[in-house]
């Protein structure tokens, strides 16, 4: 049965209605995850850049945890991570938060006990046995360094399941925190006829404007409906940390991610040329990513007008996730090219062998870390991060 609580898109799992809207839709939920595992192309291994922005917005996590606990009127605190992933940072996230917890409850001499339930979820295919094979050594480390009673007692569990749809019940999750996960479109682009965005594989400069606006407008519904899921479940004063891929730029053919997917179009269409992959497979494939602005953001979080904007900013990281240099000149090109390369082939692997089969990864992410480098050579390119943080009115 249909559950039309929130826009249509809310089905329950185990519900199977063949219709070619909800084949389109349910495509992404099933196959996307990131490279399983912990061998030298895993995400696990590959998971720097997504770490450094946790880094950097560590201070605005703290705050949020601060202030969540002060309002905390029940002994258990619940913390979720949406698009979790099978790497270490996740954990990484979760050490912060009972790190804040602790400091704030030193500096208040709070006495009464509060314990944290951390919810790690994602989508279904992501590797959670991989994580959780890493729990034991985790909680080890944390209980060094907090011996007595510092500590608080904290639960970890995996919650399988895609943050476009309902996770939680009414009013029961304090703090929702996801980085780099956002970006993520619900489904594939639809209603496209005879492959108009040819030769690419996200906005480029020849993409015809309506399939930009078919971007933009699923990145609003997608968003729009995230907001709405998140409100239910959040409890009064609850808050949200959202730290996603976007762009500077108001003009959406001109974002980094356009550079950055651009280099990989034209790595695929080298394939092409070769003969190792069909044309119409590179032609019919769009990414399922988009990256906004921060005004487009801003205005679907007010057109929902469910939350407060405490605050919403943008931050850059190099492209390549080791060179933490602010000069405007790479050092070593063909490293940060294979460096970048290494970072996206962890992302993209899974999704990109689907597609345009697995014997060709090697060749194909060998040309991109070439055509990275030769662009770095030239320029160097930075990401756009916006970070995002909203409270339950
Ligand atoms: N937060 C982690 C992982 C980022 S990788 C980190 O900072 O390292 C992005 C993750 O988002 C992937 O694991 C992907 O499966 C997940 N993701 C993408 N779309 C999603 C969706 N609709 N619901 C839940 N997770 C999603």
């Amino acid at each position: 049965m249909l559950n039309r609580s929130t826009d249509n898109v809310v089905l329950p799992t185990e519900t199977i209605i063949i219709t070619s809207d909800l084949l389109v839709a349910m495509t992404i939920e099933h196959v996307l995850h990131m490279a399983k595992g912990g061998g030298e192309t895993s995400y696990a291994k590959n998971s720097w850049l997504q770490r450094r922005a946790l880094l950097e917005t560590t201070p605005l996590l703290d705050k949020a945890v601060r202030e969540v606990y002060m309002a905390l009127s029940h002994p258990t605190m619940t913390i979720c991570d949406l698009g979790c992933s099978s790497s270490e940072n996740t954990l990484f996230f979760v050490s912060k938060v009972i790190e804040a917890m602790c400091s704030h409850r030193r500096e208040l001499g709070a006495s009464t006990k509060v314990e944290l339930q951390f919810f790690l979820s994602d989508l279904p295919v992501n590797d959670f046995n991989h994580l959780f094979l890493s729990l034991k050594g985790f909680k080890e480390s944390m209980a060094v360094g907090h011996e007595g009673d510092t500590l608080p007692p904290f639960y970890i569990t995996g919650l399988p399941g895609s943050c476009y749809r309902r996770l939680f019940p009414d009013k029961s999750v304090h703090l929702f925190h996801s980085s780099y996960s956002l970006h993520w479109r619900s489904q594939f682009l639809d209603g496209l006829e005879g492959n108009p965005n040819e030769g690419n594989i996200y906005i480029a400069k020849n993409t015809p404007p309506y399939v930009v606006k078919l971007y933009q407008e699923l990145f609003q519904k997608d968003f729009l409906l995230f907001l709405k899921l998140r409100y239910e479940e959040l409890v009064f004063g609850g808050q949200m940390l959202l730290i996603f891929l976007g762009r500077k730029n108001e003009d959406a053919y001109s974002g980094e991610l356009n550079l950055v997917y651009g280099l990989l179009a034209k790595s695929i269409q080298f394939l092409v040329e070769e003969g190792l992959v069909g044309k119409e497979k590179l032609d019919s494939f769009n990414l399922p990513i988009y990256g906004p602005s921060v005004d487009e953001v801003k205005m679907v979080v007010k057109q929902s007008e469910l939350f407060d904007i405490n605050k919403i900013e943008l931050f850059e990281h190099n492209w390549d996730p080791y060179d933490y240099s602010k000069s405007d000149h790479v050092d070593d090109p063909l490293q940060s090219g294979m460096n970048v390369a290494k970072c996206l082939r962890a992302v993209m692997e899974p999704l990109f062998g689907r597609h345009f089969g697995e014997s060709v990864l090697d060749a194909l992410f060998d040309k991109y870390a070439h055509n990275v480098a030769e662009h770095l050579e030239r320029e160097k390119t930075k990401y756009s991060i916006i970070v995002l943080s909203l409270k339950k009115g």
